[in-house]
């Protein structure tokens, strides 16, 4: 059983929370630079040196992010692993998963420029959030109340609901102004920066090497001018 806060609901705690760190941009062999659930599972088809690295090859690698992330403890992926492992519900739901993360890599390119989703892409997310709902709880610290949503995967398809969940938050609740891809690689964020003039994904994977080669440019130039 897990609890997590909607990004959404709960924007200000969520964004303080998961706010980049430069220093440990990978945790766990993924990125987490997204700022949004949504775009850190779009992210986990980065390229690297050129070539498109796959982060989710296998069943395994999914639930791994899904703890990494913090929608699974160790333990359920531990009894998810035991019952589903080698089933052939897993290999689809991996497949399945991973084609859901390409169409809606397509659609939030288009959203973040203006543009609006497929039709086919809202009743795909509309199946998928009906077939596997988040439920939401009401908590108490015995001073003020709280809802969060509730994830509890009984079976590899339930793995859908944060994911097809997390999609239609973003595409119906975002400052579409602030969600963007990275001026240097496939990456998405929701900058959440003051000024919001954020321009890449982190400043390790793309920053210092636009500021090196920027760097390299103003040099050149200057020894042309001399
Ligand atoms: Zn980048």
């Amino acid at each position: 059983m897990i609890h997590y806060w909607c990004t959404i609901c709960q924007s200000a705690r969520a964004v303080a929370k998961t706010k980049t760190n430069d220093a440990s941009v990978w945790k766990d062999g993924f990125l987490f630079v997204g700022n949004h659930l949504a775009l850190d599972f779009l992210n986990t088809r980065p390229v690297q040196d050129g070539e498109a690295v796959e982060l989710l090859p296998d069943f395994a690698a999914l639930l791994r992010w899904f703890q990494t992330a913090g929608l699974l403890s160790p333990r359920d992926v531990a009894g998810l692993k035991r019952h589903w492992g080698q089933s052939v519900e897993a290999r689809r739901t991996i497949e399945a998963i991973r084609g859901l993360r390409e169409s809606l890599r397509k659609e939030i390119l288009t959203w973040e420029d203006g543009g609006t989703p497929q039709y086919s892409t809202i009743d795909e997310l509309n199946r998928l959030m009906t077939a596997y709902p988040m439920s939401t709880r009401l908590k108490t610290n015995g001073k003020e109340l709280s809802a969060e949503l509730h994830f509890e995967p009984q079976c590899p398809g339930d793995l859908f609901a944060p994911v097809a969940h997390a999609a239609a938050m973003l595409l119906a609740s975002a400052d579409r102004n602030r969600v963007r891809k990275c001026d240097q690689c496939m990456l998405h964020f929701v900058d959440t920066s003051k000024k919001g003039t954020r321009r890449w994904c982190s400043m390790q994977l793309c920053g210092n090497r636009l500021k090196v080669a920027a760097y390299a440019a103003r040099r050149r130039s200057a020894s042309v001018e001399r």
